[in-house]
């Protein structure tokens, strides 16, 4: 098919995220992708500087990464899970434990992150069951967090970029804090915790578990939090028996400067979400991290067993991606990299600060943001990147960028010169 046919069916016939059917904006045919590049269909080449949202983190068509699923693919590219078992699912998991928050002991694996965070959800609630605190029914989250497309991941966004005034009535109801406000680095201040911690004094009989994203909201406001508000939330969970479930499915693997964000805390969660990155944004796949405190309780409870079992749970050719890919977090010297990544965004991006239109600019790990006071035409955004060179998605007032851990300090310059330049074009 010619590239244009190859549009006009796309733009008749097919879905695509958040779009509409009746007028769907502009695609762009990605014909391959190699290291840090996406390639155009039309010949134009771009730095993929959204990681394939924040997935491809060691770049596209890793020789390692390749290797070992075209191995995998040989030997069985999938098999069920239930009363059967595999090498690189037993590899991996070993592997994620010995990195994981201490107390994390136990995982389960899904096929995506919005499965990850409903399993994460399921398993709070037959924990309190079990506990025989069945009253525990509902969650509690802050303002602003991003957990995911599916039903009751969708219930813990924000209210407004989470939909829920489109399917109110269906969706359950649950608690919101207000947005941990003070930043990353500002000077601490308990007032910023205390309505979340009047909220779980009121309401801790009804609430089974917290959700929320460490350090860094991601899709919902691209916004980089106190670890203090963690440490308290912490504390406040253990005081009022609530249990505390920590997302990183995007910031897990390094992207925040730490390998998990809730290290900045020093705390760990009872259960925990991780993705996106897993497989080198190979394949979707995600997993479920608990302690044993919460997997005994499930076990000793009334059914006795975890109600949840996907067709393609631990997925074969993703454990294999995924082990590949853990390999290589573990080999390298991540942090010390994404800290280079990390002075390279400030030193690029910093001129941006105090020109007009732009509120403000943030770098935490390797995310580098540029709020805009306005909503940004991400159509035309886009044209203009694209002419120099780069590929990113904004949205609402955000640019933002987290590119692959790959990416040399040249490419990174032509990242962060082509968001001055097309900010400047504003
Ligand atoms: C992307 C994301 C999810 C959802 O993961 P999917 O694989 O898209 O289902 C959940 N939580 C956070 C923090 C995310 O960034």
């Amino acid at each position: 098919m010619n590239i244009e046919a190859l549009k006009s069916f796309d733009r008749e016939h097919i879905w695509h995220p958040y779009a509409s059917m009746r007028n769907p904006s502009e695609v762009y045919v990605v014909d391959r992708a190699e290291g840090v590049y996406l390639h155009f269909a039309d010949g134009r080449k771009v730095i993929d500087g959204m990681s394939s949202w924040w997935s491809v983190a060691h770049g596209y068509n890793h020789p390692k990464i390749n290797e070992a699923v075209r191995r995998q693919l040989e030997k069985m590219s999938h098999v069920m899970f239930g009363g059967l078992t595999h090498e690189g699912a037993v590899e991996l998991a070993a592997k994620l434990l010995s990195v994981a928050p201490k107390g994390l002991d136990k995982v389960f694996y899904s096929d995506s992150g919005s499965v990850s965070v409903e399993v994460a959800m399921k398993m709070a609630l037959q924990y309190c069951e079990a506990k025989g605190v069945a009253s525990k029914r509902k969650f509690a989250t802050v303002l602003g967090g991003y957990h995911g497309d599916t039903w009751h991941a969708m219930s813990v966004c924000d209210p407004v970029s989470g939909m829920h005034g489109l399917f109110a009535g269906g969706l359950p109801i649950n608690f919101f804090a207000p947005r941990p406000e003070i930043p990353f680095s500002g000077e601490w201040n308990y007032s910023d915790f205390a309505p979340m911690n009047n909220l779980l004094e009121r309401h801790s009989s009804e609430i089974a578990a917290v959700i929320l994203e460490p350090i860094v909201q991601g899709a919902g406001g691209m916004r980089f939090y106190h670890p203090q508000y963690l440490r308290e939330l912490s504390e406040a969970c253990r005081r009022h028996s609530v249990l505390l479930i920590l997302d990183e499915i995007a910031t897990g693997f390094g992207r925040s400067g730490k390998f998990f964000a809730s290290q900045y805390a020093g705390i760990s969660p009872d259960i925990m979400c991780i993705g996106k990155a897993l497989t080198g944004g190979y394949m979707s796949f995600a997993a479920t991290l608990a302690t044993s405190e919460v997997s005994d309780a499930i076990s000793d409870g009334g059914a006795g067993l975890f109600m949840h079992g996907p067709t393609f749970m631990a997925n074969p050719l993703a454990c294999a991606a995924a082990n590949a890919s853990v390999d290589l977090f573990l080999e390298s010297d991540l942090l010390a990299n994404v800290s280079r990544i990390s002075k390279g965004l400030e030193e690029g991006l910093r001129g941006l600060s105090g020109v007009p239109g732009v509120r403000e600019v943030r770098v935490l790990g390797a995310i580098g943001v540029v709020e805009m006071e306005k909503n940004i035409d991400i159509a035309l955004m886009q044209k203009r990147l694209i002419s120099r060179g780069v590929w990113l998605r904004p949205f609402g007032r955000l640019l933002y960028t987290m590119p692959p851990y790959i990416i040399d300090d040249v490419q990174l310059k032509t990242l962060t010169d082509a968001i001055c330049g097309s900010v400047r074009d504003e």
